[in-house]
């Protein structure tokens, strides 16, 4: 029989896996701290827990184990961007970023991504596959391992699309809140999507409180459909009215986030178009200034451009902020550091495979 990955059982699997070893289930307790409160990566770190039981865990188990292939650190601000290998050696990105408020990681929820964004060099290489709940989870242990710094918010922002990977994305959420593991609060946690309809209905009956980010970034449907792709699928009406559903029932206050491009969607027009859209409605919108990526063809907005944005949309009673840039002195932009491993593996395959038929 195949051996399970324990890391992705909920706290009352793991009771029923116990007791279907002929154990008693309240070592679940125990066992479930030590997953994910210690993050332990082998069985016999169990101390607690009697050698009889570790080896019928070993025999029918397994624990996984992210590993860190590359950290790039900020030199300005601390940031920190990691590149990281999955069991299956697909490479992910994790960002611990330092604020006032404590630190938060950005997590991916794919290897790769289907939207394609235009924007966005997480998708340029295309979809290879989902992440389990563990592997999302895992990457909150890594990095505090790896950095020594405790995380206290989570962002689900990294490489792919969350909602598209719903099931595990919320199990992974339920598995990061729980209090035996590392208990972190749902309002602590900001999940981003493109706007996939469907599940932020499904997401709002979930009864988590997390926060929902929706990443806008054009004011009409014939401009978004110029740089997202899903914009095709769903309008920006139909993404509104989930959202107003979502604050319905979780009472919770809608981010949404609006890449500013320079000539693009940048004009006072866009602003006051944004105003209208959003206005009575419990939000707030994060201006981002687009992260330029190797070969893209989109351009920064200038500060006098983002300024004057923020004000229209303040004055439209739009609560707006600028998020602040972090890491730009490394590759923080999502997908980036990823990208560049991809190719340089594949030059280094192409070289291998050269060689090889040189022989
Ligand atoms: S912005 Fe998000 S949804 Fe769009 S391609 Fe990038 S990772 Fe995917």
């Amino acid at each position: 029989m195949e051996k399970i990955n324990i890391n992705e059982l909920t706290f009352e699997e793991l009771e029923k896996f116990i007791e279907e070893l002929g154990e008693k289930k309240f070592h679940a307790k125990q066992i479930f701290k030590w997953l994910h409160r210690v993050a332990v990566t082998s069985f016999d770190e169990m101390t607690d827990i009697s050698k009889a039981l570790r080896e019928k865990l070993e025999e029918k188990a397994y624990i996984i184990e992210l590993k860190v292939i590359e950290c790039q650190t900020s030199k300005k601000d601390g940031t920190m961007k990691f590149l990281i290998e999955l069991p299956d050696h697909n490479a992910i990105e994790s960002v611990l970023m330092k604020y006032h408020h404590g630190n938060t990681i950005c997590v991916s929820s794919q290897v790769g991504c289907k939207m394609g964004c235009k924007f966005c060099a997480s998708t340029k290489e295309g979809w290879v596959r989902s992440l389990y709940a563990s592997e999302i989870e895992g990457q909150l242990h890594t990095v505090e391992k790896y950095s020594g710094e405790k995380i206290s918010n989570i962002v689900y922002m990294g490489i792919g699309e969350p909602l598209d990977n719903y099931d595990n994305v919320v199990k992974s959420i339920r598995l990061i809140n729980y209090p035996l593991g590392l208990n972190i609060g749902a309002r602590h946690i900001s999940l981003s999507t493109c706007g996939l309809v469907p599940n932020i209905y499904k997401l709002a009956q979930e009864n988590i409180q997390c926060t929902l980010s929706i990443s806008l970034h054009a004011v009409t449907d014939e401009k978004r459909r110029q740089t997202m792709p899903i914009a095709n699928k769903y309008t920006i009406k139909e993404i509104l009215d989930a959202c107003k559903e979502y604050i319905r029932l979780t009472g919770r206050r809608i981010s949404f986030e609006y890449a500013l491009i320079y000539g693009q969607n940048d004009s006072k027009e866009d602003a006051l178009a944004l105003g209208k859209l959003l206005r009575g409605m419990i939000a707030h919108v994060n201006l981002i200034p687009v992260n330029e990526i190797k070969n893209g063809i989109y351009k920064k907005a200038p500060e006098d451009h983002i300024q004057a944005f923020m004000d229209t949309l303040n004055s439209c009673g739009v609560v707006t902020t600028v998020r602040r840039e972090l890491g730009s002195d490394i590759d923080a932009a999502c997908g980036q550091l990823r990208k560049k491993y991809i190719d340089k593996t594949d030059e280094f395959e192409d070289k291998k495979y050269t060689e090889s038929s040189n022989d």
